[in-house]
C-alpha cells in the first residue's frame, strides 16, 4: 500500500538562459511528497534549492519532466487555471516576507482570499482565525512595518495557510530572523505538518531549521545527494 503523493516531481529539468549560454540548473529531479511530511531541502548556494521550490510551485516552467500536486499534472493546465490551483493548493512562504506594506496583517492575510471571490466578510473572519492561531489576533489591524520580522513571517505563515492548502513551500522562511523568532516559525510548520497533515517543503541552509523536518534532501548541483528518503524505504 502506498499512501497518495501530495507532490511528484518526475524527471524534472530546469535550464536558464544567461546571455548565449543556456545553464542547466536541474538536471531530472525525481521527489516524492506525501501528507503530513516535512522535508528539509539543504544544499550548497547555488545548488538549485529555489529554482526546485519555484518548479515545484507551479511558480517556473519545467523544461522536461511532470509537477503533479494531488495528481494534478500543473504545466498540463492553462496559465489562469494554474494561478487558481495555486492559491487553492499551495502556500508560500518567502525570506523577505513578500507582505504588501499598504495593508495591514488581516487585509495580507485574506488576500488570496479575495482575489479568489470569497466575499470579504467571510474572507475577513477565516483571516482573524488564522492571525490568532499564529498567535497575531492582537496585531490584526498593524501594517508589516509595525511588527517585527518574527511577526511579519507569522502573518505570512497565516496567509499562505489561508486557503487551506495541502502544501506550504518555504524558502529560507528564517534567513531573515532571529534565532527565537526563527524557532517559533519553525515550530509553528512542524505543528501543521504533524497536526493537520500539511505536507511542508522547507529550504534552507540551516542545519537547525534543517534538524525540524521529519526527513532531509539534500541538492548538490541539481541533483539530490545521498537520497535519504526512509518515507519511501519503509513503503
Ligand atoms: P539556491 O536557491 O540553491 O541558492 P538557485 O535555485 O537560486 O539556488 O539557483 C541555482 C542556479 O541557477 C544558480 O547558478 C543561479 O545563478 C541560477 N539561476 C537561478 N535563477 C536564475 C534566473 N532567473 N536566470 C538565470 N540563472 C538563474
Ligand atoms: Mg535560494
Amino acid at each position: 500500500m502506498s499512501e497518495s503523493t501530495v507532490l511528484r516531481l518526475a524527471g524534472v529539468v530546469k535550464n536558464y538562459r544567461a546571455g548565449q549560454e543556456r545553464v542547466q540548473v536541474l538536471h531530472g529531479l525525481d521527489f516524492a511528497l506525501y501528507p503530513g511530511e516535512f522535508v528539509a531541502v539543504t544544499g550548497p548556494s547555488g545548488s538549485g534549492k529555489s529554482t526546485l521550490l519555484h518548479v515545484a510551485g507551479g511558480l517556473d516552467a519545467p523544461d522536461e519532466g511532470t509537477v503533479s500536486v494531488a495528481g494534478n499534472d500543473m504545466w498540463a493546465m492553462s496559465s489562469r487555471a494554474r494561478a487558481a490551483f495555486r492559491r487553492r493548493h499551495l502556500g508560500f512562504v518567502f525570506q523577505f516576507f513578500n507582505l504588501v506594506p499598504t495593508l495591514s496583517a488581516v487585509e495580507n492575510v485574506s488576500l488570496p482570499l479575495v482575489l479568489d471571490g470569497v466575499a470579504a466578510r467571510t474572507a475577513d473572519a477565516r483571516a482573524l482565525e488564522l492571525l490568532q492561531r499564529v498567535g497575531l489576533g492582537d496585531r490584526a489591524r498593524h501594517r508589516p512595518a509595525e511588527l517585527s520580522g518574527g511577526q511579519m513571517q507569522r502573518v505570512a505563515v497565516a496567509r499562505a495557510l489561508v486557503a487551506g492548502p495541502s502544501i506550504i513551500l518555504a524558502d529560507e522562511p528564517t534567513g531573515n530572523l532571529d534565532s527565537r523568532s526563527s524557532t517559533a516559525v519553525l515550530e509553528l510548520l512542524r505543528t501543521l505538518a504533524d497536526e493537520e497533515r500539511t505536507a511542508v517543503i522547507l529550504v534552507t541552509h540551516d542545519q537547525t531549521a534543517a534538524s525540524y523536518g521529519s526527513r532531509e534532501v539534500h541538492i548538490v548541483d541539481g541533483r539530490v545527494s545521498g537520497a535519504d528518503d526512509p518515507v519511501a524505504e519503509a513503503r
